[in-house]
């Protein structure tokens, strides 16, 4: 997907509709700015508008996913395309917030073990050191709960018995037991308990 291309495709339908950005932008309840942003191909239409931008074009999102005008005959062939680029593009994310995760894990846990390595060595007061432990340790707390959030929105779980493919709950994924990546999870379509390992791609 071309967000340029994208950008210049909106431009063009809207300029057919003979809306300035400001109608635009007031149909759809955004700022100009943000009408000016997916013109210029900065960014791409959140998915929660897009439906009803594409209304207001007259046209259909397979058709503002390829920037142009479809004809019939090729209409599928784009379609899946476009498909295809959209799942590339959210493995891609998923495995960069991995990484993040993996990242800000290690840095976390060495600025943890600093900080009580030197509150312990440090001459200062006790209360103090104790201020410290306190603070680094809740601050510890902080960045697993958001480790787990990553660890549950990135990619999918698969279930062992039935190999069903989902996103579990937060809490779920939160309080189960795990080796590395790979949590010991109930799976919501069979409900049998297994080690289900983390995937990237639902395909
Ligand atoms: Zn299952």
């Amino acid at each position: 997907m071309n967000q340029t291309r994208i950008g210049k495709f909106i431009a063009e339908c809207r300029k057919d509709k003979k809306l300035t950005q400001a109608q635009l932008a007031q149909k759809l309840n955004v700022t100009d700015r943000a009408i000016s942003k997916w013109e210029t191909g900065k960014c791409l239409p959140d998915s929660s508008i897009m439906l009803e931008l594409c209304n207001e074009l007259g046209i259909s999102v397979n058709e503002l996913l390829s920037g142009e005008k479809i004809k019939m005959d090729n209409y599928n062939e784009k379609l899946e395309q476009n498909l295809i680029e959209i799942i590339q593009q959210k493995e891609l994310a998923d495995k960069k917030l991995l990484t993040t995760e993996i990242i800000m894990g290690v840095i976390t846990v060495i600025m943890y073990l600093a900080l009580i390595l030197f509150s312990s060595f440090i001459n200062i007061d006790d209360l103090i050191r104790i201020l410290i432990i306190i603070i680094s340790t809740v601050m510890l707390f902080v960045v697993c709960l958001i480790l787990v959030q990553i660890e549950q929105v990135a990619g999918y779980y698969e279930c062992k018995k039935c190999g069903h493919k989902y996103v579990p709950e937060y809490k779920q994924v939160l309080f189960a037991r795990h080796i590395g990546r790979t949590r010991y999870m109930k799976c919501p379509k069979c409900k049998g308990m297994s080690w289900q390992k983390k995937i990237i791609t639902k395909l």
